[in-house]
């Protein structure tokens, strides 16, 4: 019978203490003349406790026993309640020591947020609104299309619509040829793809509990594990162990790929490149491969002296399979800066057909930033080990539920079809320079002002 694909969240708190967003100040000096003259006016006990009642935070943040006098920071929402309605005696201010979470691409908020989806599963949910810019750098300067969101028909994502998510690894024929595709079909278009040096054992876990997978360096692994695709160099070739049915080769030339492929009759051999602006070296490796796993940094860049952002060189790659007139025959991961929910159909809009994640996992078991993470590796504590696969589990839930989210209100039911619909989406530059620049001119940055 068929199953709908499903995966099970469970609460996994956090294990280690975080710097909450918010930092709540009570002005002793102004609270507590306020509570004597509460105490001065009340007739009797009840009033009181209504008068103090009458401003709680319905988050707890003055839930202890003393109240005000000791708030509780780490429950604190921010909705700015107790600012608006008790001026001048309590401030909330962003908490300073949360803004050195994270590094310069894994923002304090994006940070903040991997850390309550990998703490209960769920959407995250900004209770007091957004109070952002509209536009930023990155995937922030790219918005996809809502228009379907109040379809009056919609079922809800979680009724009887069903939207797909099913993706698949692998060379397909585009004609009939009398063979089966040699395939792997997982129900969600994301992997994990385990930094070096990173002690995997949670990852491979998560993906075995979600049916993913997890592309895990050779020699990280002992013996055959399920759910893993060993990542190997062809120097490497004769250690992998005969049960994988997917490997990963990393590989510079369309030669070294077709080397590896004669060594491994039968397996769906992926080819992982580094982004570094080739597109051509792309188009030709297409040919013969099996699918490609286009590598960028941890922030999401090419690796290579004028590096495009995983958008530019995602599209880059997709149009030149489409030139190519290859696209439909082999699965094109990508992988490489990508931290939030939402990156996710982003990147499979610029013509990914499965994202991979890297240091996002780490973020969900709370990693320490040791400076920029394309210098170097957040380091992780020690953690149980039922813990850490629970988080990881719970991000991969609350990502496939915002996956349905925006496919629902794209009106997809299927988000293979999600793959390089660019029309979907619209760009920050692109209307700055189509719709503003023919009335405004060009946009003056501040570097420019500061010239004239
Ligand atoms: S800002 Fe809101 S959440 Fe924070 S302490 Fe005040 S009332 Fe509570």
């Amino acid at each position: 019978m068929f199953k709908r694909y499903h995966i099970q969240a469970k609460e996994a708190p956090h294990a280690f203490k975080r710097p909450n967003k918010f930092s709540v100040k009570v002005h002793k000096t102004k609270f507590v003349p306020m509570i004597i003259n509460d105490l001065a006016k009340a007739k009797n006990s009840s009033e009181l406790s209504q008068t103090i009642k009458s401003r709680p935070c319905i988050y707890g943040v003055y839930g202890s026993l003393v109240g005000g006098m000791a708030p509780i920071e780490d429950k604190c929402r921010g909705c700015f309640r107790c600012v608006i309605e008790n001026p001048g005696v309590v401030d909330v201010t962003i908490n300073p020591e949360f803004e050195k979470a994270g590094d310069s691409y894994f923002r304090p908020n994006l940070v903040a947020t991997i850390w309550e989806e990998a703490s209960n599963g769920k959407v995250p949910v900004k209770g007091a609104g957004y109070r952002g810019p509209f536009a930023g750098p990155g995937f922030d300067g790219m918005w996809t299309d809502f228009s379907e969101i109040v379809r009056p028909t919609r079922d809800g994502i979680h009724g009887r619509e069903f939207i797909s998510t099913e993706v698949d690894i692998g060379r397909k024929n585009t004609v009939f040829n009398g063979r089966a595709n040699n395939i792997k079909s997982i129900q969600l278009p994301i992997i994990f793809d385990t930094p070096i040096g990173i002690d995997a054992k949670v990852i491979k876990e998560a993906a075995k509990k979600t049916g993913l997978l997890a592309v895990v360096a050779l020699r990280d692994l002992r013996g055959l594990e399920e759910n893993v695709v060993p990542r190997a160099s062809n120097g490497e070739i004769g250690k992998i162990d005969n049960g994988y049915r997917i490997i990963e080769m990393e590989v510079d030339s369309v030669e070294g790929y077709m080397e590896a492929k004669a060594a491994l009759p039968g397996k769906i051999v992926i080819a992982r490149v580094i982004a570094n602006g080739n597109d051509a070296f792309i188009a030709d490796l297409a040919k013969h491969a099996d699918s490609i796993h286009l590598v960028h940094d941890f922030h999401g860049f090419e690796l290579s002296k004028n590096p495009r952002f995983i958008i530019d060189s995602t599209i880059a790659a997709h149009e030149a399979l489409v030139d190519a007139k290859i696209r439909d025959e082999l699965s094109l991961i990508v992988g490489g800066g990508i931290a939030a929910a939402e990156h996710v159909p982003k990147t499979i809009i610029c013509g990914a057909d499965i994202v991979s994640i890297d240091i996002a996992a780490l973020v969900a078991l709370q990693c320490k930033f040791n400076g920029q993470a394309t210098q170097t590796l957040p380091s992780l504590n020690k953690f149980r080990a039922e813990w850490g696969t629970q988080r990881l589990v719970n991000l991969l839930a609350s990502w496939y539920d915002q996956l349905l989210e925006i496919s629902g209100a794209m009106g997809m039911r299927e988000i293979r079809r999600m793959r390089g619909e660019l029309g979907r989406a619209m760009f920050y530059e692109d209307l700055e320079t189509e719709v503003f620049e023919p009335i405004f001119g060009k946009r003056k940055t501040a570097e420019k002002l500061v010239a004239k």
